[in-house]
């Protein structure tokens, strides 16, 4: 059965229904500055239904979704994945000098894209 809908689509942080429902991200004690992309929030909405408040997100590639970034030379936390010995892919962290965080290409990155 059909239900009422209205989606509005963004085309990044800027759009004024980016960050709507969506939190802000504690800061976790080791980064220094609310991202200056996301404002604090980690992603937003690439598509948001104003009736329902479904919506489809996009991770901020300054702050890796932490929503607060490094400012001196202390090395960043990153989500990551690697591989087990059973074969299967394990969410971890790892830690990464300031100057290696950057999003991965697409073509380098681990996950298989759409
Ligand atoms: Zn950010």
């Amino acid at each position: 059965m059909p239900h009422a809908s209205t989606i509005v689509t963004c085309n990044g942080p800027d759009c004024p229904n980016a960050f709507d429902i969506v939190p802000l991200q504690p800061r976790n004690g080791t980064l220094d500055a609310v991202c200056p992309v996301c404002k604090g929030h980690g992603q937003w909405n690439n598509e948001i239904d104003l009736v329902s408040f479904r919506c489809k997100r996009t991770i901020c590639d300054h702050c890796h979704g932490a929503g607060w970034v490094e400012t001196g030379d202390d090395p960043v936390l990153l989500p990551d994945i690697e591989m087990t010995a059973g074969g299967y892919p394990k969410w971890t962290t790892r830690f990464a000098p300031k100057g290696e965080v950057a999003a991965p290409a697409p073509d380098q990155a681990r996950l298989i894209l759409p």
